[in-house]
């Protein structure tokens, strides 16, 4: 198999800045960086030397990125389309073992965790999604789709990333169907429910993936009570809670998210006209006085955007929560999300805690769950954990 490096160019970094690719870190800052010698193109796979001569690895070069090189492998490995087959293999593998059954919709690969450096590749049955965070992976895209068209036949294949990231690393934001014929709602199952996604226009890649553990356990832990599903979406939460028989509220302020909400309750045989959907802004909606719920589900979009918005971003998840634990029932349970990543572990139950305080009533935490195994996280690019989840119960004082 050709190699896909190019191998008369190489990085060289500065004296002492070997120890975190030593430590398996795939990034190099520019600061690590003593010259890059020879000819190359933005993306090109290249060796890294240490400042005393040896290799340390191979990866993809931007000289236009603070992040200058992400690195592919750690060793003299040479990387060819059989190292990103295998890489893929893998990845499959581990989702296999651990995802739950009747599930046809996963992130088959999770960047830098599975060891494709700005790579990310959701399922959807038949359908997938692609995005390419790093101009190296965006070169190799026609490996990429080919392996996957391959290995699992698919119907369409869509490539969909619009993150602000992107104009850093010299890539535009794209929505461009790369193989087949996408429907216009996907359909798929989880943990044998059914629902519809918008690929193309939907939020994030169509559906909210990283929360399939937590919506079991609502399913779970809200049986037969009130459910209130805040930042519903496509009605994920709901849907499995009133499966089991709870009554929902479904509240969202995206009209096209609520009304797929409904169509995903009738897919699932469940009747609508007997749940609660509400296009409201949450923060208004928990205002509202004298509301009677047993769970209350806060998942929002990330508040944080950047590390220069923590305070204000922390303002708002302390005020949902806060509004959230002063409305739920006495012994009532609230299951609190952060998916920004510039929001740590630490700093959410920080807030969380403030919330409390204010709300003036006991809570306790039951569980912390975080990323599902298809969203795992390599320990040595901690940089790939961004799910935080509380699940709260509230008792008078
Ligand atoms: N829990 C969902 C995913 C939530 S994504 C699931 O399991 O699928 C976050 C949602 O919050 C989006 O649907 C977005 O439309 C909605 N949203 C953002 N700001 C909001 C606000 N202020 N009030 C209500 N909904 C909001």
């Amino acid at each position: 198999m050709p190699s896909l490096e190019n191998t008369s160019a190489r990085v060289i970094l500065k004296p002492g800045r070997d120890k975190s690719l030593k430590n398996r870190h795939p990034w190099v800052f520019s600061g690590g960086i003593a010259a890059i010698e020879g000819e190359f193109a933005p993306g090109d796979i290249l060796p890294v030397f240490a400042a005393k001569g040896n290799l340390l690895g191979k990866g993809f070069v931007n000289p236009a990125s603070q992040i200058r090189v992400r690195m592919l492998t750690i060793g003299g490995e040479t990387v060819d389309a059989g190292l990103l087959e295998r890489r893929l293999g893998q990845a499959q593998a581990l989702r296999e073992q651990f995802l739950p059954p009747d599930t046809d919709a996963y992130r088959l690969v999770h960047g830098e965790a599975d060891l494709l450096p700005g790579l990310i590749i959701d399922r959807y049955g038949d359908n997938w999604v692609v995005q390419f965070h790093a101009l190296g992976m965006a070169r190799l895209k026609p490996q990429i789709v080919d392996i996957l068209k391959k290995r699992f036949q698919p119907n369409a294949i869509l490539d969909r990333c619009e993150t602000k990231a992107l104009t850093e690393e010299g890539l535009t934001p794209t929505r461009e169907v790369l193989h087949g014929k996408l429907p216009e709602k996907v359909r798929f199952r989880e943990n044998n429910l059914q629902f519809y996604a918008d690929l193309l226009d939907g939020q994030k890649t169509g559906f909210f993936l990283d929360q399939r553990d937590n919506r079991a356990l609502i399913g779970n832990v809200a049986a037969g009570k009130r459910l209130l599903n805040c930042f519903s979406y496509t009605g994920g939460f709901s849907i499995y809670a009133a499966v089991n028989g709870a009554s929902t509220t479904s509240l969202d302020i995206s009209e096209p998210a609520i009304a797929l909400a409904q169509e995903n309750f009738a897919l699932n045989g469940l009747d609508a006209q007997a749940h609660r959907f509400i296009t409201a802004n949450v923060f208004d909606f928990l205002r509202q006085p004298d509301q009677e719920y047993d769970v209350i589900v806060l998942d929002p979009p990330a508040f944080v955007k950047s590390k220069k918005h923590i305070d204000k971003g922390a303002r708002g998840y302390k005020d949902i929560n806060r509004l959230a634990i002063k409305q739920v029932a006495d012994g009532g349970l609230v299951l609190t999300c952060s998916c920004s990543p510039f929001v740590d572990w630490h700093l959410f139950q920080q807030i969380v805690f403030s919330a409390a305080q204010e709300a003036g009533r006991q809570v306790q935490i039951l569980a912390r769950p975080g990323q599902p195994a298809d969203h795992p996280v390599s320990i040595f690019h901690p940089e790939g954990e961004y799910l935080k989840t509380l699940l709260l119960r509230v008792v008078e004082a």
